[in-house]
């Protein structure tokens, strides 16, 4: 754990505080992996429990996200908007985008180091997810990666073309090929991916790097989308503690769900 500045803290709870809202980690009310709505007494959501029972694909048990996005909410729509199209000098300015360049700041000052703890050897590179339509030019998530520790070196992905987006929803390893596993063999890689809906994109990438060598990864998310109407009955009492009105707070650990 790192000191935050109280210039940083007090920037993201005027900037964020209204806007964006700390993952609960609590067991058997929110999903011990991708921190969703769970039905009673479970301790997995569906998603997360059939990929990480799946003998044939190894996938990342850490998954962090740094806030929820609510379908509807503002926080939602900021991760469409940081990405819109739009010359670089415009998006510097642009809310959506500069409230996510701030999350993932206090994450990378206060929180990153939470991960060497809890892994067994400190992370050492990242992997951004990359886009899998074909976008021209550096994408917004790859511009956002460079407040990350600068101890994280790049590990370059290439996705594999022509797969449907159907297809691309599910947790394969086939999806993404790793130009240079020899660099990553044996080390704590982290995936860093904007939204988890279903966690397939990230998923993939995980697989990828675990098939080739890598010795453990963890996906840190920008938003845990989160939608209201989907299988309400049954995660109702789940989803009324997600959707609790609370202040977002940078010294809410993402990695543990613990203050510090
Ligand atoms: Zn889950
Ligand atoms: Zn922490």
């Amino acid at each position: 754990m790192a000191e935050t500045s109280p210039v940083l803290r007090e920037m993201i709870r005027e900037r964020l505080g209204a806007i964006m809202t700390n993952p609960l980690r609590i067991p058997n009310v929110t999903c011990e992996i991708c921190t969703g709505p769970v039905a009673p007494r479970y301790t997995r959501c569906y998603r997360c429990d059939r990929d990480a029972r799946r003998g044939d694909a190894p996938v990342a048990r850490r998954v962090i996200p740094l806030t929820y996005a609510i379908v509807g909410t503002q926080a939602d729509r900021d991760m469409y908007r940081y990405k819109d199209p739009m010359p670089k000098a415009q998006r510097l300015r642009n809310p959506s985008y500069q409230r996510l360049l701030l999350l993932l700041l206090g994450f990378a000052r206060a929180h990153a180091s939470c991960l060497d703890v809890v892994a067994s050897r400190p992370a050492t590179g990242v992997a951004t997810v990359p886009s899998l339509r074909g976008r021209p030019g550096t994408h917004p998530l790859c511009t956002l990666a460079a407040v990350l520790p600068e101890h994280w070196n790049e590990v370059r992905l290439e996705a594999t073309p022509d797969i449907p987006e159907m297809q691309r929803r599910e947790a394969r390893p086939e999806h993404f090929t790793l130009p240079d596993p020899a660099a990553v063999a044996g080390k704590h890689i982290v995936v860093l991916e904007d939204t988890w809906v279903q966690g397939g994109h990230a998923q993939s990438v995980a697989s990828a790097l675990l098939l080739a060598g890598v010795a453990e990864v963890s996906i840190v998310v920008i938003a845990r989308r989160i939608r209201t109407d989907f299988q309400r009955s049954l995660v109702e009492q789940s989803l009324q503690q997600i959707l609790t009105d609370r202040e977002y707070s940078v010294d809410i650990c993402p990695v543990t769900g613990r203050h510090h």
